[in-house]
This record gives structure tokens, sequence and C-alpha cells, in this order.
């Protein structure tokens, strides 16, 4: 049997999620109150231009190599971390790429290095079947790791640079059980991949922000401390009971310190469309737009195709941004429907073997494998569109330029043997060479420290 990612299995965490807070059959209009579309502001630490600035006044081509599987081979030039269409200088840097297919390096809009036991021990989970029991394994599991999350989170996250990742929106918790050390762990982890990844880390209130006392303080710390782009939130109906006490929490953290907010919602039916509602309203109030991103949102893909226009139409004029992991035919969004109101949709891997679950391996072009599958695509098109939901769709969602090897895009690619975009979609070579800022940062599947 293959392991489709839709297959119901009563204790995992998709099917607990969905179930968490299911309304059977309750759906809602939401509120078409239009306002005047604001221009976008690019999300908080959109790192590509700092990391990128100054280090690489250099000139390397990349030669042989077969963009986006062209026929025809190519070289491309890279000058100071960017494409260029100049000639190369003589005596520039030379690296053969073999006729190998160069494909734009992936984006991971939502990942949780945090919690992950990358690299340890294997650990045997017990069964859980509400968002408290996970909670609560969640902290045992970290106080029983040896490795602090700074080795674990570097571990997962140079892993997800061999596999091609060039950017990731790092989950980390904050909750009083651990303080800060989440987010501490995660930025140093960041700090030391700085020439291969750009991060963006958001300050996940796991516990809730509300039912667990000390949480909003400690979230207001860290974006005073500016160890965070992002402030995130968690299902304020199902998991925190305080809908309107969440979100303005969130949200006036957000306006204070000038930083973005990414919010769990795992809600379906009218408590998902409730807190969909408070989340577009307190983005135009404050002047958010472009700022925002909402993760899962397993409330919209059950909608009635005018129910799902009237939302997307406000997301689309607030600038508000979706992330989807893809973890089922029923709960994956509806992209294609989603673009055409002009809203950005990210794909992201979510937790990688935690306390939550077994699986995920953090590598971007097996999650577009994974959206392919779940959506049930067929065409060569429909492939290539789910390659770019993982790349263009990620950078997107986190300001990131499009690796798409125009003049002036970020020389940030891939290089892996094969025919054409479609085929590596569906097979996921491994990833031969993987270049950040037209530095070449993994070969051969493995990371170079
Ligand atoms: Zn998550």
């Amino acid at each position: 049997m293959r392991p489709s990612p839709s297959t119901p299995s009563a204790l995992s965490r998709r099917t607990m999620l969905a179930g968490a807070a299911a309304l059977a059959g309750a759906t809602a209009t939401a509120a078409a109150t239009a306002a005047p579309a604001q221009a976008a502001v690019a999300p908080a630490a959109a790192a590509d231009t700092s990391a990128r600035a100054g280090r690489r006044a250099k000139t390397v081509v990349f030669r042989n190599v077969r963009p986006f599987g062209a026929a025809t081979p190519t070289d491309l030039v890279v000058v100071d971390g960017r494409i260029s269409d100049g000639p190369a200088p003589h005596g520039a840097k030379v690296v053969d790429g073999g006729g190998r297919i160069a494909l734009p390096s992936l984006v991971d809009a939502h990942i949780h290095p945090d919690k992950t036991t990358w690299g340890g021990s294997w650990v045997s989970r017990r069964p859980a079947s509400a968002i408290a029991d996970y909670v609560a394994q969640d902290v045992e599991l970290f106080r029983s790791q040896r490795r602090p999350v700074v080795e674990r989170a570097y571990g997962l996250m140079s892993h997800a640079v061999a596999r091609g990742t060039r950017g990731m929106r790092a989950h980390a918790d904050v909750a009083p059980a651990y303080g800060l050390a989440g987010v501490e762990g995660v930025a140093e982890a960041r700090e030391r991949l700085r020439h291969a990844l750009d991060v963006q880390i958001v300050a996940f209130p796991q516990h809730g922000v509300i039912r667990t006392p000390g949480t909003a303080a400690l979230l207001e710390k860290a974006a005073r401390e500016g160890v965070i782009d992002m402030i995130g939130g968690i299902d304020p109906i199902g998991f925190d009971q305080a809908l309107d006490e969440q979100l303005d929490v969130v949200f006036g953290i957000a306006d204070r310190h000038g930083v973005g907010v990414d919010i769990h919602l795992h809600d379906r039916g009218e408590k998902g469309m409730l807190a969909m509602r408070g989340i577009v309203e307190r983005t135009r109030a404050l002047s958010l737009a472009g700022k925002v991103t909402v993760s899962h949102v397993f409330c919209l893909p059950g909608l009635t195709d005018r129910e799902l226009g009237s939302i997307a139409t406000d997301l689309g004029e607030q600038d508000i941004a979706l992330t989807t992991v893809a973890p089922s035919d029923s709960l994956v969004l509806p992209i294609a429907r989603l673009r055409e109101h002009g809203v950005r949709v990210g794909l992201g891997s979510d937790g990688v073997r935690d306390s939550w679950s077994p699986f995920g391996d953090a590598d971007m072009m097996h999650r577009a494998h994974i959206l392919g599958w779940v959506t049930d695509v067929r065409l060569d098109d429909e492939l290539n569109e789910c390659y770019r939901v993982a790349t263009h769709g990620g950078a997107d969602v986190m300001g990131l330029a499009h690796a798409d090897f125009r003049p002036g895009a970020p020389a940030d690619f891939v290089l892996v043997r094969g025919e054409c975009l479609p085929q590596v979609v569906v097979d996921m070579p491994r990833r031969d060479m993987v270049v950040h800022g037209g530095v070449v940062v993994a070969r051969d599947g493995e990371f170079l420290a």
C-alpha cells in the first residue's frame, strides 16, 4: 500500500488537528467589507539582502547547466551573488554543471526546527488525542533531549540546505515551560547558517496565549529583544477560547514592535472563519497589510466557491499570505483559486520528527511531490505548479526575490540529474549541488559546513 498522506489514522497530528475544532457542516460567509487595497509591505527581515551584501564581490560561472530543464545547456554567470546577463570576465572561477538541470532553490514557509529530534535517537511516541496531549509530550521530549535546541535546529536546517532549501520561516515555541530557549536556539542556528540560508523566526505560543499565563509577556520580550521577526498565534477559539483577547495581544505586539504576524489556524467551520474575520479586521485597522500570514487555515477548503471568493477578496486586499503543508486532499488549500485573488501561498514542512509525528524530512522537493500527490495531479503544468509553490510561493510569503535565473535574481539554485521539471518533481533526484548567493553550500547531497 502506498503511504498516502491522506490515509486516515486515528491518532495522527493531521486528523487530530482536523477534528479538534471541526464543526460539522458549519461554514461562514465572510464579511465582505470593502476597503481600499493598501500598498504591500515586505515582511520584516527579508533577510536575503543582508546576507548577500558585501561578501561575494566576485564572479562565478556555472558552466553547462540547463535552467528549468532546457534542452540546450548554457552558462550561468553569477556576480556578487546574483545572476548576470553580462559576459564572464576573464579569469572568473568556473564550476562545471555537467549538463544537469538547474532549478530555483526551495523555500520552506512553515517549519518547527526547535521541536525536532533530527540526528538524534529514535523517539517512541505515545497516543495523543488533543492539542494539550501533544503539548505535554513536547515538553517531555524537550526535557529528555541531551542536545540543546541550537544543535538540533542546526542539524535539521543544514540538512534542509543540502536538500536545496534557500529560505525558511521557522516557528519556535515560546511558553513558560521553555522561556525563550526555543527562539534563542533557532536564532543561534540561523547565525551559523547565515551564508547558506535565509531564516525568519516566529515566536509561536504553542501552549496558548491566554490559557497559559506568562506567555504574552514572553512574546513581548522576544519582540522587544529583536530575536524574532514575527509573532505567532494558535486557534484563538478552539484552543485558547479567547478570540478577541488572543488576537489583541498578538496584533498589539506586532504593532508596537514592528514585527509580522503568522498564526496557526486549525479551527474549521465557523470557529475558523470567525478567527479569519478577526485577523482581517485587525490587519486593516493597524495597517499591517503585507505583514500577516495565516498557516494551515483548515476552514477554507470546505467553503463554497462563493464563500471562498469572498474571503479571498479580503485576503487579497489586505495582502494576507497563507501557508499549507498539504496534509491531505481535504485540508490542502485551494491554491489556484486563492492566486486568482492575488493571495500569496507558500508550502512548508511543519514539524519534522518531533513529538507530534515520526514523519517529515525538511525536503521541500519531497513536499512539492506530496502536494502533487494529495491534489492528484497528472499534467506537466500541474507538476510544475507544485514546484512553483515550493519555491516562488514561499519566497512571496517571506518577501524574498524569486530565484528565477533572470538578470539580478539571487543565484540560489540546485543542480540535479534529470530530464525535465515534471519528472524531477515525481522522481526527486539527489541534489548534486546546492548554490546560495553564488556559493556552493552543498554537494552530492551533503551540506558543506
Ligand atoms: Zn506549525
